[in-house]
């Protein structure tokens, strides 16, 4: 399989970089340490990843990024994107690349692509980057090393999450000795909050319920909250993960108002969240997963919070 990926690579001139929908730091570490790889061998490279947050502004050459393509290409590689519907784009761009490989992290993933190279056990999409490049003899540079720890650090969480191995700490630190400041990240991405994003935090805050004696917890945020505070996209990251901690927390649930209402699914790690969100249509993993439902903010509420009730064996 690593060699088929190989081969597709150093057979095509121009690549297409896609990933999912809402990117979080995985996705976009993934596409950016692609792309750096891939520059570093003089392949032809264009990234389309649509709607991302400021926070990631910094990474480098995330500004390379665009929305859209009219180009034709030898190759697509798809990261950390479990199935085709997900992928962040306007139009079919997959269907514009003459081969297709998906390197993901997600059990779930369809294997939508010729060739899918997908590591289910592993934290971040990222690490099976890292990996992979590795395998392929691969010297990187401080450019790949600072994307792909990114990734690591946000889906992990800061190494916090139980999928979180040896290898994912080998890998550290191997980009931290190519000079690549790993706390600084950590502020960055996982610490520091603008002033908007403790706003609409302290919102979610205030509507939090505890539900099942304080097993669930249930919050949420409407799109008028983001412009009362005047938040922007992404700036509700985080919120899930603070009534999470709440002691006696099992399951964390945040579903944020926007074309519908979008799911966020936390847990501690005794329960599967990743079944609450099949059961709705999205996916994930263990302790970290979501989808998408439309309705009022009750129905929304009650549906998700039945959800979980019967994955956890609650009445
Ligand atoms: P978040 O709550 O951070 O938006 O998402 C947590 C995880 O759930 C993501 O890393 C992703 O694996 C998964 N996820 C979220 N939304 C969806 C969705 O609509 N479909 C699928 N298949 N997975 C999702
Ligand atoms: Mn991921």
């Amino acid at each position: 399989m690593r060699s088929k990926i190989r081969n597709l690579i150093d057979n095509s001139n121009s690549i297409l970089l896609l990933t999912h929908q809402n990117p979080d730091g995985d996705a976009i570490g993934s596409v950016l340490g692609m792309y750096h790889y891939l520059l570093s061998i003089n392949k032809s490279v264009d990234m389309v990843i649509l709607d991302i947050p400021k926070v990631f502004n910094f990474l480098p050459s995330i500004d390379r990024i665009v929305d859209t393509t009219d180009k034709e290409y030898d190759l697509g590689i798809v990261v950390d994107c479990a199935n085709r519907e997900r992928i962040s784009q306007k139009e079919d761009l997959l269907s514009r690349c003459k081969n297709t490989i998906c390197i993901d992290h997600h059990i779930s993933n369809t294997k939508y692509c010729d060739v899918n190279y997908i590591e289910g056990s592993i934290s971040s999409c990222s690490q099976v980057i890292y990996y992979l490049l590795k395998d392929f003899g691969v010297s990187f540079n401080k450019e790949m090393g600072e994307s792909l720890i990114s990734g690591v650090l946000t889906d992990t969480n800061g190494f916090a999450i139980n999928t979180v191995d040896s290898q994912t700490f080998n890998m550290a630190a191997e980009i931290n000795d190519l000079g690549i400041d790993i706390h600084a990240l950590y502020d960055k991405l996982l610490c520091k909050k603008t002033m908007s994003q403790y706003k609409l935090m302290q919102i979610g805050m205030d509507r939090l319920e505890f539900l099942c004696d304080g097993k669930i917890a249930f919050t949420y945020i409407l799109k008028e909250d983001f412009d009362k505070v005047c938040a922007v996209l992404g700036e509700h990251e985080g919120i899930v993960d603070i009534s999470r901690n709440i002691e006696g927390v099992e399951v964390s649930i945040f579903i944020r108002e926007d074309d519908g209402w979008t799911v966020s699914l936390r847990s501690t790690g005794v329960v599967d969240v990743s079944k609450v969100a099949n059961a709705i249509g999205g996916g994930g993993h263990v302790m970290a997963a979501g989808g998408k439902l439309s309705g009022t903010l009750e129905e929304t509420k009650e549906r998700i919070i039945n959800e979980t009730k019967k994955v956890m064996l609650l009445k």
